[in-house]
Order: structure tokens, then C-alpha cells, then sequence
């Protein structure tokens, strides 16, 4: 009650008055193009911020272009650039997660490397941070992205609305802001495929968006192959919904009763004596197709299930640091 702070009488919270401090996860895979202009964009980003001191962690998940050698440069030039070297290449997911193990700040931004989160919304996430809010999710007003790309991402984020136990606004990615509360609780969720915008709406806290507008990579060709994306956007279902498992049991039991359905017509025409010679072979391939394809698809689905829980009983970690330029900031997650 004796906050000198004149600022904002309506929130209790810790966070909005007095000197803050702010971690930039960025996870950097052969980015070697934008990583000079990366950096300048985030330090005048954050410079720009009243009371505010800034870090940031670049994670390099196994770059095999001149990625480390720029971001050793920028941190020899100025001592809040980080560099967090993982062994080799653990996925964009991945390499969040060791960010984010590495951070020990009042608040985390997560943002990509390419600039398609614009730094410059930085001082707005903290903006809304320092309103109270402890979860500032940046969604998309518009997309830059064009074809397939742009339509897979669209339909994905319809589709894991439907499905989704704990649906995320959609138009929203990783970029974002978490208050150290938050983000201690992600650090604690130790699953292995990850679907951090998910797990992020799980967590749960006072979650807030931001809008901006997302643009094209700057160079480079995207990192995020399509087969990675879709694998990752099966993280996003099989992780957060048990809806396809009962979706083939609904299918299973509207089967079953057609099946009976037909098999009493036929059986009631036979009775009436309308058919005697032997015909439908044709029906009876194409059923049993058909039925062969479900159970197939079903097995598959099983099979998504299991070898998440495979990945879980192996326990293995979820990326290995070969180097970095600070300690774990956060102590170890259990
Ligand atoms: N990235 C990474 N490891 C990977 C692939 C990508 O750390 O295996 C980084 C990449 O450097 C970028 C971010 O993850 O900073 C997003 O990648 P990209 O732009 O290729 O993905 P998209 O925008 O297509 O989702
Ligand atoms: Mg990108």
C-alpha cells in the first residue's frame, strides 16, 4: 500500500512499477541473414522502454552457417546479447524451451529470429504486462505468407479450435510475453512434444493479445520444413485433445449399425425369396476396403498416441546445451 508509484492505482501486481527486467528468447537456425539486423532491432526496441533492462538469449539449435559466429560478435560487443549453443539441431520447439530454461527475468518475450514478429511491438507486450496482464499473446491482423503455407496455417488453426480441449485465439504463434509467474509454470511442464502456444493457454494466468501485423521472412528461405510443421501441428492436436480417439469409436459404432441395417435387408429379401443366385462381389471388395482403410486409420491413430507416450517413458531430455554465455537461470524444473 505504500507504492510511491502514481501510475496505475487499479492492480496489485508486482510488475508494472520500478525497474523491470526482460528476457528476449530467440531460437536461431542458419539465420545468419538476419541475425545483425535481429539484434539491432531488439536493442532499440527495448531501449525505447522506460525502465527496463533487457537480455537476450539467441539459441542456436545446431546452425551449420555463420549463425554462432554473429552471435558470439554480438556478444562480445555488448554483454546482454546471449548465445545458448544446443549440440545439434532439437526443432524450433526445442530450442524455446532451452531459451527459456536459460531466462531469469520479471518477463520473457518469445519471438523468432526471421523478423516475422516485428521487435518493434516489444514495448507494447510490456505495455500490457505492466496493465497486469500475465500472459500477452501477439496475434495477427493480417499474414504475409502466400499458398499452400498460408492455407495449411489457416486451416490448422480452424481445425485445433474445433479439437482442442484448450483452444489458443487463433492467428497466434509463439511471439509472445509471460510474466515470471507464468513462465515458471511453463518451464515445469516437461512434455516432450511441445506445443508451446497450447501449453501456454493451458497454464492459464490473466492471458491478454496484442494485434500486429506479421510479415514475410526477412531472407532466407523458411527453416520450419512443411513436413516439421505438420508434425508440429499433430503435436498441437494429439496433445491437447483425446477428440480423435472418440471420433473413431463414433465411426466405429455408426459402422457397426449400418452394417446391421444392411445386413437386415438382405436377410429379410432371402426370407422373402426376391433373391436366390449369388451376386454383390463387388460390394462385398469395396466394403471390406473400406472397412480394411478405417481399421488402418484407426491403428495409425493408436499409433500417434503411443509413440508420444514412448517418447514420454524414455525420458530423454529435450535438447542438450553444448555451450552458452550465461548459467540456467531458472533452477532446474523439478
Ligand atoms: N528454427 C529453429 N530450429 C529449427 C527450425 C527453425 O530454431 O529447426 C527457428 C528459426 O531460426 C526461426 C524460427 O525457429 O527463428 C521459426 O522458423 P521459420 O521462420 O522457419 O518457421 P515459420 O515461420 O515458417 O513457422
Ligand atoms: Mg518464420
Amino acid at each position: 500500500m505504500s507504492d510511491p508509484s502514481p501510475t496505475n492505482p487499479a492492480s496489485d501486481s508486482p510488475s508494472q512499477t520500478g525497474l523491470r527486467t526482460l528476457a528476449v528468447v530467440v531460437p536461431v537456425f542458419n539465420e545468419q541473414d538476419n541475425l545483425p539486423e535481429l539484434c539491432r532491432r531488439v536493442k532499440a526496441a527495448c531501449d525505447s522502454v522506460a525502465d527496463l533492462t533487457w537480455t537476450m538469449i539467441m539459441v542456436d539449435d545446431g546452425s551449420r552457417d555463420d549463425t554462432v559466429k554473429l552471435a558470439r560478435e554480438q556478444h562480445a560487443a555488448d554483454g546482454r546479447f546471449h548465445l545458448v549453443q544446443l549440440s545439434r539441431n532439437f526443432g524450433h520447439q526445442a530450442a524455446i524451451t532451452a531459451g527459456l530454461a536459460h531466462a531469469d527475468a520479471d518477463a520473457v518475450v518469445i519471438m523468432d529470429a526471421d523478423l516475422q514478429d516485428p521487435p518493434e511491438l516489444i514495448p507494447e507486450l510490456v505495455a500490457a504486462w505492466r496493465e497486469g496482464g500475465q500472459v500477452i499473446m501477439a496475434q495477427r491482423r493480417s499474414r504475409a505468407e502466400t499458398g499452400i503455407r498460408r492455407v495449411g496455417f489457416d486451416l490448422f488453426h480452424k481445425f485445433f479450435r474445433w479439437l482442442s480441449d484448450f483452444p489458443i485465439p487463433s492467428q497466434t504463434g509463439v511471439f509472445g510475453l509471460m510474466d515470471r509467474e507464468a513462465h515458471q509454470e511453463l518451464v515445469k511442464l516437461t512434455e516432450r512434444n511441445r506445443f508451446i502456444p497450447g501449453l501456454r493457454a493451458w497454464i492459464g494466468f490473466d492471458q491478454r493479445t496484442v494485434f500486429y501485423d506479421r510479415q514475410d521472412r526477412a531472407a532466407g528461405e523458411p527453416k520450419q520444413t512443411l513436413r516439421r510443421l505438420v508434425r508440429y501441428a499433430m503435436d498441437g492436436v494429439f496433445s491437447f485433445s483425446y477428440k480423435p480417439l472418440r471420433l473413431m469409436m463414433s465411426a466405429g459404432i455408426m459402422v457397426s449399425a449400418m452394417s446391421f441395417v444392411v445386413a437386415l435387408y438382405f436377410i429379410i429379401k432371402r426370407i422373402a425369396g426376391y433373391e436366390t443366385a449369388l451376386t454383390g462381389f463387388t460390394t462385398t471388395i469395396a466394403l471390406i476396403l473400406f472397412l480394411g482403410g478405417i481399421q488402418l486409420i484407426a491403428i495409425g491413430l493408436l499409433g500417434e498416441y503411443l509413440g508420444r507416450i514412448y517418447d514420454e517413458v524414455k525420458n530423454r531430455p529435450m535438447y542438450i546445451v553444448k555451450r552458452a554465455t550465461l548459467d540456467k537461470g531458472v533452477k532446474s524444473a523439478r
